[in-house]
């Protein structure tokens, strides 16, 4: 059976190794010269992800990967690091505020979707936390206003990233670009046919994976449909002269931001003698890039003292619609973009009917994307027969 994946970004070739694995001959296109999609990184010596920082140990996407070895060289974050942590609430860099640890002890408090975040949270925190935990969540929401989110949504986000069995986040050693080169070598090895530069602008003969961004894949499948929230958000990679006593890790209780320092667990992202940190913080709705980029300035000059002297690099980029699914009220996974679209196309992405957080949704997606693909054509092989 021949199978067509349409991207070569996580989702495009975590399909080409399911569809490989399931019999398939398998072709991926991706319209770029590299393969890596929002998971690529920057060359040395400063190596800023494109967005991603951590693949979380604790879901069943690890384990699918980590079965097949295909999770790269990866570090648990180090106690000293995690030592490091801090919060910016009430414009002020300390420890955990009160109603961040109250709402962490609450873990069998299970939240509704159909309600948003700021009446549920408000109601069973109180006001204060409920607007300290939202705010927090900015380091995988990237939303200005998480507390319109479902509460179920934020909730569960919340209790993951807090849950007494971390650290479940593994640091990729070299940044994301390692891991895309890990997984085109294994998708290669495989038997996969890898062509880049070959832009897709209409659907291939036979079964296809769909593995683009979602705003891609509703040009490409003209289908209007084709639509779910997603963050909007401001990110800054910057190079900086190390400092003793910077934080490894900013949660931005105040404005939803969040910042953190990768060459404290990964000394090689940047030249010797240096630090590489990303900071982001979400766009508010009909703000400007000059207002959002002022108010993510405040959270670097009260986070990193003198940044502005000891800066060597910055990169900044816009990231709007590309941070992943986000779920109103109302809504849960199951209600976004199904991955079956029927006669033989499949979506996979971080935008579609799959569970987990940001790019697990893109490998889950993607791993039954692929097995549906394969599954049909056995069917129709025996029925044939
Ligand atoms: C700021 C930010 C922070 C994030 N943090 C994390 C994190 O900490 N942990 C985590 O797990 N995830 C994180 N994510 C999410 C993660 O980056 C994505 O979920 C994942 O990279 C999406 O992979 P994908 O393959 O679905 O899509 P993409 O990476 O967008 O890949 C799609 C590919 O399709 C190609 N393409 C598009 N149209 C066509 C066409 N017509 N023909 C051929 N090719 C085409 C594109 O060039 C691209 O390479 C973050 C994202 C952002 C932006």
């Amino acid at each position: 059976m021949e199978l067509n994946v349409v991207g070569g970004g996580l989702a495009g070739l975590t399909a080409a190794i399911a569809g490989a694995e399931g019999g398939a001959t398998v072709t991926l296109y991706e319209s770029h010269a590299t393969l890596g999609g929002r998971a690529r990184s920057t060359e040395p010596p400063y190596v800023a992800n494109d967005g991603p920082h951590v693949l979380y140990s604790d879901g069943a996407p690890y384990v699918w990967l980590e079965r097949r070895g295909l999770v790269p060289r990866s570090k648990a974050l180090p106690l000293r690091a995690a030592l490091g942590t801090r919060w910016r609430y009430r414009e002020r860099i300390g420890g955990p505020p009160t109603g961040v640890l109250r709402a962490a002890s609450h873990r069998r408090l299970r939240a509704p979707n159909d309600v948003d975040f700021g009446t549920w949270g408000t109601e069973r925190l109180g006001a204060d936390s409920a607007r300290a935990v939202a705010n927090m969540m900015g380091v995988v929401l990237f939303h200005a206003e998480p507390e319109r989110l479902s509460a179920a949504f934020v909730w569960d986000r919340f209790q993951r990233v807090t849950t007494p069995g971390w650290p479940a986040p593994r640091y990729l050693i070299g940044g994301w670009g390692a891991w895309v080169e890990h997984l085109s070598a294994r998708a290669r090895e495989m038997g996969v046919r890898i062509e880049t530069r070959s832009r897709v602008d209409a659907l291939p003969q036979g079964p296809t994976v769909v593995a683009t961004s979602l705003n891609a894949a509703r040009t490409l499948l003209g289908d209007d449909t084709l639509r779910w929230e997603s963050g909007h958000t401001l990110m800054v990679d910057l190079g900086l002269t190390r400092r003793h006593g910077d934080p490894f890790l900013v949660f931005d209780s105040d404005e939803c931001g969040f910042l953190e320092r990768y060459t404290v667990v990964d000394p090689t992202l940047a030249p010797e003698g240096e630090d590489l940190v990303q900071a982001q913080l979400p766009v508010r709705p009909g703000e400007g890039r000059a207002k959002t980029n002022a108010r993510l300035e405040v959270l670097l000059d009260t986070a990193l003292p003198e940044w502005r002297e000891r800066l060597t690099w910055r990169r900044d980029q816009v990231a709007r619609g590309r941070t992943g699914a986000l779920d109103l009220p109302g809504t849960t996974w199951r209600d976004r973009p199904a991955i079956d679209r029927g006669e033989g196309v499949y979506l996979a992405g971080d935008q579609v009917a799959a569970p987990g957080l940001l790019g697990e949704v893109a490998v889950t997606s993607a791993v039954r994307a692929a097995e549906l693909a394969t599954a049909r054509h056995s069917r129709a092989a025996t029925d044939s027969r």
